[in-house]
């Protein structure tokens, strides 16, 4: 939905830095900067930061750096509420003057002044992009509370004049904010602000259907928490957008200029919007198979050296083993840590350094005789000699060992020599090693389990 007024769409992202950023403000963030940049508009970021107690610049450095992450820039100054006292003091004032709010005088332990504002009990409908019309009966709000004194603005206040002055003309938010809209139209009017168009974004739950929340879900309510397990920003942008989006197509992979030009608020549904971690990780993996090589390999290689079990045994990476390995790394993670997890479990030990096991577990199954196995692996190591250069892949080696261990029996050929080079009981298939380790490690360690079964 291009929006055809002539004035330039501007929405705006304001939150409150007292926590780390939450995936459902980051989505109101992207949905804000989807829309804005969908119709050649500005985004808007402003910190509302005028709680002194509750606002830490941790947070705030947090947000930012979040929004920078993604790749969700905003347009123009970073604005704070707190820098911006002497403006609220001056519509106050006017407010007071004008009739619209009054100071009043409540006891609560010291004598302590408020300002109210003066509710004209009216009815106010609203129109939702995402909604339809909502209406309100304003008089159960009364005479609602808008400052604690002449320098103490209260949210509603604030963000009225805030949205006022940048020039917001789209609001578009969670939904939890709705009950919020009618006390700041009456803010508005009394300014003699335009009123802005409103979209109330379902809420994210859980996949039980509660709220998330840090109190029942912990860590995993936070961006940051996805960013530290390795997920791709552009995944979690992906993502993110289709949690009560969607683009009338069956298209579930885009790239963030992709969403940019399908965003449609329209098409935001009004009922809640399942979190689904396993869901990201598909999307995830699917952004991860669209990169480059030398990226991949960039980062199995940085998680691989990040691990502590790497570090603590002093391996070096052998980039050419790297090279040769990355492709069956990849295809057993979803985000860039699983491969850290898998270094850490020792997974990977085959590609530093010799396997370590006792002679009996090169043994398949019911297989008791060592000799025999110490015959198949004699074997292996004739018929790899007789590869190529050339021809040293997953796949001449398969060929050149399949009859044998067809006529030998599959299992007690090829569990020995996989075991042999990997010491593992899960592991890529002897071929894949073969050909990771290349023919000379290989023939080595094939070498070393004769000796073993001597
Ligand atoms: N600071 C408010 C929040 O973080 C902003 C709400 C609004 O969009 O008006 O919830």
């Amino acid at each position: 939905m291009q929006e055809k007024s002539s004035k330039k769409i501007v929405t705006r992202f304001p939150p409150s830095p007292t926590g780390l950023l939450h995936l459902g403000n980051t989505r109101t963030a992207l949905f804000n900067y989807l829309f804005a940049k969908r119709n050649g508009g500005d985004f808007i970021v402003r910190v509302e930061d005028t709680d002194k107690t509750r606002s830490k610049k941790e947070y705030e450095e947090n947000m930012l750096e979040s929004l920078e992450w993604l790749g969700i820039k905003r347009d123009g100054e970073l604005w704070h509420q707190s820098e911006r006292t002497e403006i609220y003091q001056k519509y106050l004032k006017k407010l007071i003057a004008d009739g619209y709010a009054y100071v009043s005088q409540e006891a609560e332990g010291e004598n302590k002044e408020v300002v109210r504002f003066k509710n004209p009990n009216s009815q106010i409908t609203f129109n939702d992009l995402i909604r339809g019309d909502v209406t309100f009966d304003t008089s159960e709000l009364k005479d609602f509370v808008i400052a604690r004194n002449i320098n103490k603005p209260l949210y509603h206040l604030a963000v009225v004049i805030d949205d006022h002055e940048i020039g917001v003309t789209h609001i578009i938010r969670g939904e939890d904010h709705v009950s919020n809209t009618p006390r700041q139209i009456l803010i508005q009017d009394a300014i003699g602000a335009k009123r802005p168009i409103y979209a109330h974004l379902p809420l994210i739950l859980a996949k039980d259907r509660s709220k998330l929340s840090k109190r029942k879900h912990g860590e995993a309510v936070s961006l940051r928490y996805y960013k530290e397990k390795g997920y791709l920003p552009e995944a979690v942008v992906n993502y993110l957008a289709l949690l009560g989006w969607n683009p009338g197509t069956d298209q579930e992979i885009f790239s963030t200029d992709e969403l940019i030009e399908s965003f449609d608020l329209s098409k935001v549904q009004k009922s809640g919007a399942i979190f689904d971690e396993e869901k990201l990780k598909w999307v995830n993996k699917e952004h991860m198979k669209r990169l480059p090589e030398e990226v991949v390999l960039r980062e199995i290689g940085a998680q691989i050296r990040a691990s502590s079990r790497f570090k603590e045994k002093g391996w070096e990476i052998d980039e050419s083993v790297l090279k040769r390995s990355y492709k069956s790394i990849f295809e057993r993670i979803t985000v860039w840590q699983d491969v850290a997890q898998m270094t850490e479990n020792g997974d990977l030990d085959y590609l530093f350094e010799k396997p370590q096991y006792e002679a009996t577990k090169l043994l398949w199954k019911n297989e008791k005789d060592l000799g025999t196995i110490s015959r198949h692996i004699g074997e292996a190591i004739s018929l790899f000699k007789e590869i190529s250069d050339d021809n040293w892949n997953a796949e001449d080696i398969k060929n050149a060992i399949w009859d044998y261990a067809e006529k030998e029996g599959r299992g007690n050929v090829l569990w020995p020599v996989r075991y042999a080079l990997s010491g593992k009981e899960k592991s890529p298939d002897p071929f894949t090693l073969s050909y990771i380790l290349g023919r000379e490690e290989t023939i080595l360690r094939l070498n070393e389990a004769l000796k073993k079964l001597l």
